[in-house]
């Protein structure tokens, strides 16, 4: 099948940065350039709780779309400084990351928690961008197809079919995050070609060509072109470069041609 008939994501990841009158000036900036977009390649900003309202209010009447860092896999309750699904889609907010590598690094975050909030955000009415990659020993010990067949699995155990379709999956190298070290776009095709035969065999090949993967990790306005090339590379998961309006445009424009 060909990479035409899946969605085209690009989605920014501003992590703990930007206060709101910086979000709406960033957003502001954004909007214009991204407009060609629409109906092509879905453009979405994530962006911290805090800057949330801010952030849809914005881009209301654009087709920029809003996504959150994280959500909590219970509805309501006793769960102190944690945000749920409802309170996300209440203020409009349609898409959320799950388990980045930060939140699997430095928060606990585990491929249990993780399939948890990928079922509480899709029950919640929210599309989650599923992160998964491997860590530098792990691929230099050659054991990337293993790390990343078992996150798939156990991330996306007991998910549907139906709503696997709603799932991004954002394959994204840990070595790669941050860090200026790009992934080549031929190990970057390697391992989202991968991530979409295991989807095949969990599901069904139809419904695996109906998943889009994006690529993640030092994605810029200088490799972006050659990336989104890439047969099985729909998109992608942008840190840095999402905070620079114009280098997040280039990105843009590069998936639109890609
Ligand atoms: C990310 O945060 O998901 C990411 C890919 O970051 P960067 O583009 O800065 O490597």
């Amino acid at each position: 099948m060909n990479k035409s008939v899946r969605k085209a994501i690009i989605a920014g990841n501003w992590k703990m940065n930007k206060t709101r009158p910086e979000a709406k000036e960033l957003l502001e900036a954004i909007k214009p350039l991204v407009a060609n977009a629409e109906g092509n390649v879905e453009v979405i900003a994530c962006v911290p709780y805090t800057n949330l309202e801010t952030a849809v209010n914005t881009v209301a009447g654009s087709n920029v779309k809003i996504g959150a860092e994280n959500v909590h896999f219970e509805k309501s309750g006793a769960f102190t400084g944690e945000i749920s699904a409802d309170m996300l889609t209440e203020i409009g907010v349609e898409y959320v990351v799950i388990g980045h590598s930060e939140r699997r690094q430095y928060f606990g975050e585990t491929d249990e928690t993780v399939n948890k909030r990928t079922k509480a955000a899709l029950a919640g009415g929210l599309k989650p961008i599923v992160c998964v990659g491997e860590l530098l020993w792990e691929r230099e010990t050659g054991i990337t197809e293993e790390v990343i067949a078992r996150q798939i699995k156990l991330d996306l155990y007991d998910v549907s079919a139906e709503d696997v379709k709603k799932v991004v999956i954002a394959y994204e190298p840990v070595w790669a995050i941050g860090t200026g070290k790009t992934a080549t776009a031929d190990q970057a095709e390697e391992v989202c070609a991968f991530i979409r035969a295991t989807l095949a065999k969990l599901y069904d090949d139809a419904t695996a060509q109906a998943v889009t993967i994006q690529y993640g990790g030092s994605m810029n306005a200088a490799n972006a072109a050659e990336l989104l090339s890439k047969e099985n590379v729909d998109g992608g998961l942008i840190g840095g470069a999402s905070l620079k309006a114009a280098d997040f445009n280039t990105i843009v424009q590069a998936a639109i041609n890609g």
